[in-house]
């Protein structure tokens, strides 16, 4: 009888799309007529360092477009999305919580973003090394000004409540922001905003600083007002983009994402709302592996943040500054080892792995 955490001792028993799928490349055989490239898309919140799922899911995005690219002999490369507009501050005054995001907080001349992205910087060159597949680190601030995704925000927000019943089931409220302009705090979940004009072709809001009173933006597809928006919204917004980008490029978009967003999620956002929008067709997706802890759960950043939720890990698996002092390079390498197998067969990707098997495979 085997102990129970042993390398010996792992099993894919193959489970939904396995049964039908036994290679990755027969995922996008439908859609890769004429294509003349292939785009992993991924994006990650810059909020510290990453850990041991964010590395796993980069990696992820790295290894199914090496795969996909040799496969059907197509150039290929990897658009990071950086979501330098992630909270890194919260505030609650009078009942409303407004954030400051991770852009916007200054630390030695340098933002908070900039400054956490110093190691995804460094991943992303490993793997563009490794694998000969190039990549884009595209901010949320470039993103915001592309004028298909304005176009597909002024849909839905034209649409606000149809759209709020999809993306926001229980607040019904679309949670679309922008910060104040002098102390660049902005109100969350949208409770003091306004629509104030709204025509076929341009919506203007109106936001209340809890010290600094009233301010507005304008949204047109050619303008360049500064617009934030949850998950939710950039997760159905992206669907659209990468649809119409394809369409209008000949290329083959991929979203990769963790393993969190799938299922339920991208049923109800992301097929829920690309069918309100009017498509007929949904954005191709591929979800990396959940990395859990003991109990099942997501290793998760936020918990992290918490002090002592995962003081019983050794600390290079929740922060990569530490892994690189832990592991070295030969740990690194060991990661990418690991996860170039997953793609090579649906059963190895298409599942979790728990903590405790990255630790095995990173002591062997
Ligand atoms: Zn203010």
């Amino acid at each position: 009888m085997g102990t129970l955490a042993s390398l010996d001792n792992v099993f894919y028993p193959p489970g939904g799309i396995g049964y039908i799928m036994s290679d990755i490349a027969d995922l996008v055989h439908n859609k890769i007529q004429g294509k003349k490239e292939i785009i992993i898309n991924c994006s990650a919140q810059p909020n510290s360092h990453p850990h041991l799922g964010t590395v796993t899911t980069m990696m992820t995005s790295f290894a199914v477009g090496k795969y996909l690219g040799d496969y059907y002999s197509l150039p290929v490369k990897v658009i990071f999305d950086q979501l330098e507009n992630s909270p890194a501050q919260k505030l609650t005054v009078d009942g409303v919580i407004y954030q400051k995001s991770l852009a916007d907080i200054i630390q030695d001349g340098q933002s908070l973003a900039d400054k956490n992205m110093e190691f995804f910087r460094y991943i992303f060159a490993e793997l563009s090394k490794k694998t000969g597949v190039p990549h884009i680190i595209r901010s949320y601030e470039e993103y915001q000004k592309l004028p298909t995704v304005r176009r597909v925000l002024l849909q839905i927000l034209q649409n606000h409540d149809r759209f709020a019943r999809i993306v926001s089931p229980s607040d019904q409220k679309l949670h679309v922001r922008f910060p104040c302009p002098v102390c660049k705090f902005a109100d969350k979940h949208a409770r003091t905003i306004k629509i104030m004009d709204m025509t076929e072709d341009s919506i203007s809001l109106v936001s209340r600083c809890f010290e600094h009173g009233e301010h507005k933006i304008t949204i047109r597809e050619d303008n360049q007002d500064f617009v934030d928006f949850n998950a939710a919204l950039r997760d159905l917004i992206k669907g659209a983009f990468i649809i119409e980008e394809d369409q209008e490029n000949e290329t083959l978009s991929i979203m990769v994402d963790g393993g969190d967003w799938s299922g339920v999620w991208a049923l109800r956002v992301h097929c829920e709302g690309l069918l309100e929008l009017g498509y007929s067709q949904i954005a191709t997706r591929v979800f990396a592996p959940v990395i859990v802890d003991w109990s099942g759960a997501k290793f998760s950043k936020s918990l992290y943040v918490r002090k002592g939720a995962y003081d019983y890990l050794p600390k290079g698996l929740i922060d990569f500054s530490a892994f690189l002092s832990m592991y070295g390079m030969e740990g690194f390498d060991k990661l990418w080892g690991e996860v170039q197998e997953w793609v090579k067969k649906p059963s190895k990707l298409f599942r979790n792995y728990s903590v405790d098997y990255f630790q095995l495979i990173l002591d062997k």
